[in-house]
């Protein structure tokens, strides 16, 4: 039997991107073995990794020395190491996970690399496209016509699901829904994104009102930590609801579903702790009648590891796909495909080199160094209301 490679050294590459919009950081993670192979991994903190420095030195202080020295016989015994020998101390929630997710990203990366077969072959693949949908910006940012110019090009994909964002004035976002519902056609659905703004008494009567545009699901109406408000919620709401992307690993997916406090579950691999994780999170939620689409919002190597996600759970038949992010893909990846010009019939085909099928340009990295967020915020761009006063 040939001897499994070692992990000789983990590498964070944290960046800051600036697009018209905003900027944005990002957090990769390099894993190289000790016959020099080298896999590449990501961290997402639902948006991006705003704070990727504090998620660097984590890894660098507490995650890697566990994993370095480590043979890659089993990348979920690796994956099972970092969080069993850290959890009564860094917890399992929000950046411990976060972190981990990079690193479990990255091991799969060399382990199917040293296999010859992409990650979701080794993991069972049954897909080679994954149908997506357009992840767009919030309807404050400009009228109808506004929006319609960034779906276009996703529509001109064959893309037929489109999701729009509300905020704190969500009246006027309506206003502005109603004008471009009918621009884009009959045959395109519609999900809202409303970003954990709402109490319960707003998120009803805007779950209420978005009967009138056939929404497919409402997301995140309250904050995830609300969980009572959400429950009373959803027991009553007259649009699905969607939670996942701040949901950290198998425990916290089986509460909500057990509780009724869902009914899409959006699990991201590069937050929740990793492929693994993420899979039993998506391979649960059927029992439950819930439905499974994964969240996505990062950079290439996040991307990827959701499409391999995607193509091994039979229950997921869509994945978002936020085009602001189309230059950061294009800027950081190498490898596969994940640009417009590569959507065919609204579907992304799911890498099929071995491992990930993606790499991160060190060079883009070294172009874009990382600034720390200081006061600015996810979410928040220039002349926005703050997000976080919600209608409180
Ligand atoms: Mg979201």
């Amino acid at each position: 039997m040939k001897t499994a490679p070692s992990i000789a050294r983990i590498d964070t590459f944290p960046c800051t991107y600036g697009t018209d919009r905003e900027r944005m950081s990002f957090l990769y993670v390099r894993v190289t073995a000790d016959d020099g192979s080298v896999g590449w991994g990501e961290v997402c903190d639902s948006y991006g990794c705003s704070y990727a420095g504090v998620l660097a030195h984590l890894i660098d202080e507490v995650f890697a020395p566990l994993i370095v020295g480590q043979p890659l016989v089993s990348v979920d015994l690796l994956a099972d190491r970092m969080r069993l020998f850290t959890r009564r101390r860094l917890g399992d929630a929000w950046i411990a996970p976060q972190a981990r997710s990079g690193i479990e990203i990255a091991l799969w990366d060399l382990a199917g690399q040293a296999a010859g077969r992409s990650i979701s072959e080794l993991l069972g693949r049954t897909a080679d496209h994954v149908e997506v949908y357009g992840s767009c910006g919030f309807l404050e940012e400009g009228p109808a016509e506004h929006h319609y110019e960034v779906i276009r090009p996703l529509l001109d994909r064959g893309v037929r699901k489109i999701k729009v964002r509300t905020g704190p004035e969500w009246h006027s976002d309506l206003d502005t829904l109603r004008k471009l519902r009918p621009m884009l056609g009959a045959d395109v659905e519609l999900m809202v994104d409303a970003s954990e703004t709402y109490t319960l008494p707003t998120a009803r009567a805007l779950a209420e009102a978005l009967t009138e545009f056939d929404v497919r699901w409402i997301e995140e109406p309250l904050p995830q930590s609300e969980r009572a408000g959400i429950e009373a919620l959803v027991a009553h709401s007259p649009v699905p609801v969607a939670y996942g992307e701040h949901m950290f690993g198998l425990d916290d997916a089986l509460d909500a579903l057990r509780r009724r406090q869902l009914d899409v579950l959006q699990p991201d691999a590069a937050t929740a702790g990793g492929i693994s994780e993420a899979r039993k999170m998506a391979t649960a939620a059927p029992a439950y009648g819930v439905r499974v689409v994964p969240h996505v919002c990062s950079g290439p190597a996040a991307l990827a590891a959701n499409l391999h996600l995607a193509a091994s759970v039979p229950a997921i038949r869509l994945v978002e796909y936020p085009p602001t992010l189309l230059p950061v893909w294009e800027t950081f990846g190498d490898g596969a495909p994940l640009g417009l010009d590569s959507i065919v019939d609204g579907t992304l085909p799911v890498p099929t080199a071995p491992g990930l099928g993606v790499s991160i340009s060190e060079t883009a990295c070294a172009d874009h160094p990382y600034e720390a967020p200081g006061a600015r915020v996810a979410g928040t761009t220039t002349g926005l209301p703050d997000r976080f006063v919600g209608d409180r």
